[in-house]
């Protein structure tokens, strides 16, 4: 399979993880067998930051929002919706250079919280949403 072909996959599962989850409150084992297969470690560590509430929507009065996820070693990194990127060290390297990971935890933790909706989500102004954006 592709680059391509696998993150349309990964994004069908974790879409699917989310229905499940809501629907009967876990995550059936067959869903999280086929996303270790495509993600490894990196799914572990992603259901840690879940686990410890690691994950953030940040949202304004305008409608912006962004992700805030905060790693292991209590840095925070902020995504963007939609985008897959993020710019921790294993995202430089296992993603981007050693193409040996499709996201990093940070992202694949985003994406999955919010697909089961259980995601915190905190309220800044407009003008702090914006010292956060330009801060990305
Ligand atoms: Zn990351």
């Amino acid at each position: 399979m592709s680059g391509k072909t696998l993150e349309i996959t990964s994004e069908q599962l974790i879409k699917l993880a989310g229905e499940t989850y809501q629907n009967s409150g876990a995550l059936k084992p067959e869903i999280l067998h086929s996303l270790y297969l495509l993600h490894g470690q990196t799914l572990l560590s992603a259901l840690d930051l879940i686990d410890n509430e690691k994950v953030t929507i940040i949202e304004c009065p305008s409608g912006r929002w962004v992700y805030k996820v905060i790693g292991g070693s209590g840095a925070y990194y902020t995504l963007l919706p939609n985008l897959s990127f993020c710019q921790c060290p294993a995202y430089k390297y296992s993603v981007l250079k050693r193409k040996d990971s499709l996201v990093c935890k940070h992202v694949l933790a985003a994406k999955l919280s919010s697909a089961m909706k259980i995601i915190k989500r905190e309220e800044i102004s407009n003008d702090s949403m914006i010292d956060v954006i330009l801060n990305v």
